[in-house]
């Protein structure tokens, strides 16, 4: 093993949204980021190719009063709203993409009977769908945590198909590909899960409706270039210890093992991945982060070369029942949405969330890239012929979903360790912007420990000469003198960016 690198003020695991944002908060302070990968930005992947980009990961974000919306401001990121429409639907042969989404039954080709099933579990979800809206309201005076737990709470003893109860074949194919995109089938995600991802398709506009300029990875681009100095990548963490006034990581980098001591750590990887290694985080804790349950994703980006506007140009997103994804993303819309001409060429992503990710998983790229082509043909006619790339990009551990139960964890989750702090998506139902707000939220508590603890240090030395404890490592713990402490009053503290 080589050497200990000197006292760090925080250590970040994890350079995806949230260790890249908890790390943006912290930037004033000595910190470090580990990522496993060889790049930063996690599940948020994207790529530039001239006017345009491809995508595989995050593509829609929130907006004004969230996190992301703050995060976006400071980075200097420039966002847009999504142009277009963002429920548009091929069902049966035919593309709708008019009107409002609750009457798409009456105009996707069905049967008599499947037309009424599908109005009669359509009506059930409406009605439910405004008493999600009641729960989600903000209240005065709440904490997140506290709304956020009421969203957990909400139908959350059964699983969305038990709720459904008997469907009809067809509506349970309209109503699948919405609640999939959670990465849980109905049968695995709660009730109040499924009724709450309808209540995001329908009220789009409230939920997520922006889309970075240049690609989401613009953002966490800019982030990591912020602080390129900082970040180690191909760091791949083993372990993480707790001590008296400091954490320890272990990591691995070319085969060979590296440790960073550091006065606090940020946590900002998948849950699984925190249990393991996070070896002394209080038990109860660890068993509440191996019961999150992740679902997979499968996703495909496509660069087209064509000349003339698509039918599908006023369209971002399509959902695809019945399909080996479940929803096309029209990612050059956000250039073609923007511009007065219709610009040559354009960029499309697919994905297959839960089940559908799991059948294409043990698939090679060029099987699921000739089966992906097969169905775009047919939503998109002669799309094949304007393609000019394809890349597949597999999520094993595509997003965290809402499972029955999963309100009775949440607060042990959110219980701080004393010196270790939780990021990442799955501490929320928000995907980015819960990565976002648990970053912040960490970064806030990282940087009030070391804010006090500096203030101690130049107490000690200023007056304390005696008193003074001396931790394992150096790591000086004064005892307070109040006189002394008053004389720093005015030292200069690094603060919490922002
Ligand atoms: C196809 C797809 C579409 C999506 N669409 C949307 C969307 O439109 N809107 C939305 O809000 N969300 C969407 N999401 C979800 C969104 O991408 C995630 O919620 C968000 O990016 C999660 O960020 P994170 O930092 O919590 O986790 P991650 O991005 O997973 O970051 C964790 C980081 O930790 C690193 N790591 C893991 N193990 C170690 C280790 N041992 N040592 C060091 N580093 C380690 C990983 O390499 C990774 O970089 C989508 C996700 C996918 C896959």
């Amino acid at each position: 093993m080589t050497g200990t690198t000197d006292m760090k003020d925080a250590v970040i695991i994890g350079g995806g949204l949230a260790g890249l944002s908890a790390a943006w908060r912290l930037r004033n302070w000595d910190t470090v980021i580990l990522e496993a990968s060889p790049r930063t930005g996690g599940r948020i992947r994207s790529e530039k190719r001239g006017d345009f980009f491809l995508n595989w990961g995050g593509h829609v974000f929130s907006g004004p009063g969230s996190s992301t919306d703050e995060l976006l401001r400071e980075s200097g990121t420039r966002f847009v709203e999504v142009p277009g429409n963002l429920a548009a639907l091929h069902m049966n042969g035919k593309f709708i993409d008019k009107g409002l989404a609750q009457t798409y039954p009456l105009q996707v080709p069905l049967k008599f009977r499947d037309r009424i099933g599908m109005f009669t579990s359509g009506a059930k979800v409406s009605k439910d769908v405004l008493r999600y809206a009641a729960v989600v309201r903000r209240r005065p005076g709440e904490s997140g945590e506290t709304r956020q737990q009421r969203i957990y709470d909400f139908e959350n003893d059964r699983t969305f198909a038990d709720y459904l109860g008997d469907i009809s074949p067809e509506a349970e194919a309209l109503f699948t590909p919405t609640v999939t995109r959670s990465a849980g089938d109905p049968h695995q995600i709660s009730a109040g899960a499924g009724i709450g991802y309808f209540s995001l398709v329908w009220n789009i506009g409230q939920g997520l409706n922006r889309s970075i300029a240049g690609g989401p990875s613009t953002l966490t681009g800019n982030l990591a270039a912020a602080q390129a100095d900082r970040i180690i990548t191909e760091a791949d963490v083993q372990e993480l210890t707790q001590h008296d006034g400091y954490v320890t990581v272990r990591y691995l980098r070319d085969g060979v093992e590296h440790a960073v001591k550091a006065r606090t750590a940020v946590m900002a990887t998948p849950a699984p991945v925190t249990h393991r290694i996070g070896v002394d985080l209080r038990p109860s804790l660890r068993d509440a982060l191996s019961k999150v349950q992740y679902g997979a994703y499968v996703s495909a980006a496509f660069l087209t070369d064509e000349k003339t506007p698509q039918a599908w140009d006023d369209c971002y997103g399509i959902a695809t029942p019945k399909r080996s994804f479940n929803i096309v993303l029209n990612q050059g819309n956000v250039v073609h949405g923007l511009s007065d001409e219709r610009r040559p060429g354009g960029s499309v992503m697919v994905f297959s969330p839960a089940s559908l990710a799991d059948r294409l998983l043990p698939l090679s790229d060029e099987e699921i890239t000739e089966m992906y082509h097969r169905d775009l043909n047919e939503v998109l006619p002669g799309f094949s012929d304007i393609v000019t790339e394809t890349h597949i990009q597999r999520w094993p551990l595509g997003a965290p979903y809402c499972f029955p139960g999963r309100a009775k964890i949440q607060g042990e989750l959110m219980a701080p360790e004393e010196r270790v702090f939780l990021a990442g998506d799955y501490l929320g139902n928000l995907y980015t912007e819960t990565a976002i707000t648990s970053a912040f939220t960490a970064a806030q508590r990282a940087a009030s420990i070391l804010a006090t603890e500096h203030q101690y240090d130049n107490t000690a030395a200023v007056g304390l000469t005696d008193g003074v404890a001396h931790g394992e490592d150096g790591w000086v713990q004064p005892t307070i003198d109040t006189a002394a402490l008053a004389s720093t009053a005015g030292t200069s503290t690094p603060t919490v960016a922002s």
